[in-house]
């Protein structure tokens, strides 16, 4: 039995009894949010096709579906291998990919799933329609537009319509669209800022999407949007689909962000926490938890928050010790309690587990495999 195949818990468990440092999902919440976001793009009237960026995970993709997703998004050929094998059968691979031994696996998945894939460049094209040919399927083609994030695509305008058309003549590529994420706008402070520039990004795109049209070139799909910017895109007339990730477990770095009228960012629960146990209490005021930076990406996202210890602060990451502290009058921590902590970043912090624990009603209720969790190939 290699370690990572050793479960922290398993159904029917209390909740004491989890091993810790332990991902919980709490089912009610995911489930909800899950549900949030479904009713939200349907009322928009665009589709939905979450990123399983987030979870890594086909049980939760399966769940996201069966409340009415279309399909999902990928980031790598190695979580879009095991989303097929965990039974998805539609996903976007909403990013280049370029080397033929990865062309070549998406293209024998594409035997088993309707699968899509990015572009922003003619060798990537080539190279796509040759491996589509080889392999005797038809790889749907988005072009990547760059809208200013300093990340991957192509200029709006002739830049996308000359590679869009070299999608559309090319043998075993279908083009059907545009993928138009606007990153700069998901953790943009407010409500009003992220609007603003969803916005300007989408007539943006919708002057590409009009020039592709006046060359013959119908976009079918349209898609982009975050957390933090979907309602923006889904709003704006342009976009024919949304593709947010982190709305399923909403980490501290979203909960940091405001929402309407200056209110915390609450359109989604925290449904995801890391379960840690306090190994010391080094002096007064002060503990350690088993949950460093091994078990919490604290990059860009930031650090955890502590749920429901009001004074209470992670403060500091270690490779296996997280530093707490709280103010004083604040309820001390004593060696062996057990606290949850909102992760910064859940898609990095999942990326680092094995397994997600489901609980409900103080029980653990599944056991998740996070089966596309490494770096992958
Ligand atoms: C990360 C990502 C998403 C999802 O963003 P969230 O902020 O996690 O909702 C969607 N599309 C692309 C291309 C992404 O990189």
């Amino acid at each position: 039995m290699t370690l990572s195949s050793r479960r922290p818990a398993e159904p029917g468990d209390p909740i004491d009894s989890i091993e810790t440092p332990s991902l919980l999902v709490d089912v009610d919440l995911i489930d909800e949010n899950i549900r949030r976001m479904a009713v939200g793009a349907g009322s928009a009237g665009v589709a939905l096709r979450p990123h399983a960026k987030s979870h890594k995970c086909a049980a939760i993709a399966r769940r996201q579906i069966a409340a009415g997703a279309i399909g999902i998004c990928c980031q790598k050929v190695s979580e879009a291998e095991a989303m097929v094998a965990g039974g998805i059968r539609d996903i976007y691979v909403s990013n280049e990919v370029i080397a033929s031994r990865k062309l070549m696996r998406l293209a024998y998945l594409a035997r088993h799933a309707r699968i899509s894939l990015a572009f922003d460049s003619s060798e990537g094209v080539t190279e796509a329609s040759r491996c589509a040919s080889a392999a005797g399927v038809v790889l749907e083609g988005l072009v990547e537009l760059d809208l200013g994030d300093g990340r991957s695509g192509v200029a709006p305008g002739d830049a996308a319509l000359n590679l869009a058309r070299a999608i559309a003549s090319a043998d075993g590529l279908r083009f059907v669209g545009l993928q138009c994420y606007k990153a700069m706008a998901q953790h943009a402070a407010t409500t009003a800022d992220r609007r603003r520039i969803s916005l300007s990004a989408a007539a943006i795109v919708a002057e590409t999407v009009r020039l592709l049209a006046d060359s013959g070139l119908a976009c079918t799909i349209v898609t982009g949007g975050g957390t933090g910017s979907w309602s923006h895109e889904a709003g704006s007339g342009v976009y024919t689909e949304v593709q947010p990730g982190s709305y399923v477990f909403m980490d501290a770095y979203y909960g940091r962000i405001a929402g309407h009228d200056g209110t915390p960012f609450n359109e989604f629960e925290h449904s995801l926490t890391l379960l840690a146990t306090v190994t010391s209490t080094p002096a007064s005021g002060r503990a350690m938890v088993d949950a460093g930076s091994k078990a919490l990406e604290i990059g860009y996202g930031g650090l955890p928050m502590v749920v429901d210890r009001p004074g209470t602060e992670y403060y500091e990451a270690d490779d296996e010790h997280g530093r707490i502290r709280w103010s004083e009058g604040a309820r001390p921590l004593l060696i062996g309690d057990r606290i949850r902590l909102i992760p910064g970043n859940c898609d990095p912090t999942v990326n680092l587990h094995d397994w997600l624990v489901g609980v409900r009603g103080g029980r653990v209720e599944l056991v998740w495999p996070i089966d596309a969790r490494g770096p992958g190939y």
